[in-house]
């Protein structure tokens, strides 16, 4: 999984949906907490990427 940090906002619509994965600090940038995902977490993290507004998600 990606970011495109040109692309993020910094909204946290990801963490909503996968918080044991992302979180935005209170700077508004985007910490990854994880890059090895368990099945259960990529799930959260496929809604994430489907969700996120500006498209800043990939699974590559
Ligand atoms: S949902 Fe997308 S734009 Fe919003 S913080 Fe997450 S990666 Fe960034």
């Amino acid at each position: 999984m990606t970011v495109d940090r040109s692309r993020c906002n910094g909204l946290g619509v990801c963490e909503a949906f996968a918080p044991d994965v992302f979180e935005v600090d209170d700077n508004g940038d985007l910490v990854l907490l994880t890059e090895q995902l368990t099945d259960a977490q990529l799930e959260g993290v496929d809604q994430a990427i489907a969700a996120c507004p500006t498209e800043a998600l990939s699974r590559a």
